[in-house]
């Protein structure tokens, strides 16, 4: 299959587009116009790369976990450690993208939403560096559970805007952005942080993500001369799994299985796993698979993890289950705090409690793999910032 690529107005067949107010169409035909030059200048990757490898700290290894494996006893595990990038996730593999081209664009002010502080992290820090003013919207209960990344931000010079209507989570968090956008278009670019929203966002997180992909499908092949049996990431809004699966997507063979938040349990409708319903619908910006209730309201969402909270999916993860090239499961909260400790004490590496969700999914399904098989699992962050929340929770359950 070929990689899946959007139209010229961001669809991934029947899913994405560009579902916003006439305020937003013209400072996103720009960003698309701009986006698609500098995606062509070699120029501009180099300077991306630059940064990637001086700044960031790229290549990632792909650590070959080895007590991990004889612990499960089937498939060779190997984790693709985004944890270790600056910052301690994956998302500032796309906020250096994205600051690179506001800088073209000559913006000098920048503007994120964040969930779990990760995204709002990575963006401040990118400002920072490039000494930009730099504005965060994030949801009041998200500050409480993430406090320590609200502190990071600010000692970082950004702002963190507490948002304190509905859930008071990353959906309100993004809204909040998006009015900010409207009123300040002309000296402010908006760094939406996951593959997500309308076009060309969902196109040009994956593009920004898809270092991953790209290091760990020639890091497989130089270890073991082989493709991998199978990709395993979490699925938030969905730009480290996209990241990592779009360079292998033209690999038949190779199984891309993405994990949701299975929060209390699918049944109690405790959770953020968007497709364990078949509920089509349009959610900031974007036309995807949109968890809701009865009469078509956006859902509550829950999950432990803030990075997964959330009642949409990107786009193109829709496309990719409909024809049925990406697998997508969950795993429940207590599940995932399982594959954090399991995680912790075989390999001594603490993982996200986002990334503990595609952990768990190995643990509870290793029997499905053989020996032969060959796993690839994306931390995609590392756990620091959840230990408070994990402690606070681990005395909760007595
Ligand atoms: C934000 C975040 C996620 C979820 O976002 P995606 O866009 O789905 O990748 C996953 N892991 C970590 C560590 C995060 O910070």
């Amino acid at each position: 299959m070929k990689p899946t690529q959007p139209d010229s107005h961001g669809h991934f067949g029947a899913y994405g587009g560009m579902f916003v107010p006439e305020t937003l169409m013209e400072p996103l035909n720009e960003l698309a116009r701009v986006y698609k030059e500098v995606r062509q200048d070699p120029a501009f990757k180099q300077e991306l790369q630059y940064y990637l490898r001086e700044y960031v700290g790229r290549p990632t290894p792909l650590y070959f976990a080895e007590r991990m494996t004889a612990k499960l006893g089937t498939a060779k595990i190997y984790l693709k450690r985004e944890d270790l990038c600056h910052t301690g996730a994956h998302k500032i593999n796309n906020s250096m993208g994205q600051i690179l081209l506001a800088k073209r664009m000559g913006k000098k002010r920048i503007i994120a939403e964040t969930g779990a502080g990760q995204h709002g992290v990575a963006t401040a820090t990118v400002c920072a560096m490039f000494g930009m003013e730099c504005v965060i919207y994030m949801g009041k209960v998200d500050m409480e559970r993430q406090s320590l990344n609200v502190f990071r931000m600010e000692s970082l010079g950004a702002t963190v805007v507490p948002v304190t209507v509905g859930q008071q989570t990353l959906k309100e968090a993004v809204n909040e952005a998006m009015r900010d956008w409207v009123s300040n278009v002309r000296t402010t670019h908006y760094i939406l942080g996951s593959a997500l929203g309308a076009h060309p966002y969902p196109m040009m997180v994956r593009d920004f993500q898809s270092v991953i992909g790209r290091e760990a499908r020639r890091q497989i092949l130089k270890a073991e001369g082989r493709l991998p049996t199978a990709l395993v990431a979490c699925v938030g809004g969905g730009s480290n799994s996209i990241g990592l699966f779009h360079p292998f997507i033209k690999d038949e063979g190779v199984r891309m299985i993405g994990v949701e938040a299975g929060g209390f349990g699918i049944e109690g409708g405790m959770h953020a796993a968007r497709f364990a319903q078949e509920k089509i619908g349009i959610l900031q910006g974007t036309k995807t698979y949109v968890l809701q209730d009865d009469d078509g309201q956006i859902a509550l969402t829950h999950s432990i993890s803030a990075g997964l909270d959330y009642a949409a999916v990107g786009p193109e993860h829709s496309l990719l289950r409909d024809l049925g090239r990406a697998e997508y499961s969950h795993v429940t909260d207590v599940e995932a705090v399982d594959g954090f400790d399991k995680l912790s004490q075989w390999e001594g590496i603490l993982p996200a409690l986002e990334s503990s969700h595609a952990v768990a999914w190995v643990i509870l399904n290793a029997a499905q793999f053989s020996k032969d098989d060959l796993l690839i699992v994306n931390v995609s962050g590392r756990g620091d910032k959840d230990v408070i929340q994990l402690a606070e929770w681990k005395k909760k359950q007595g």
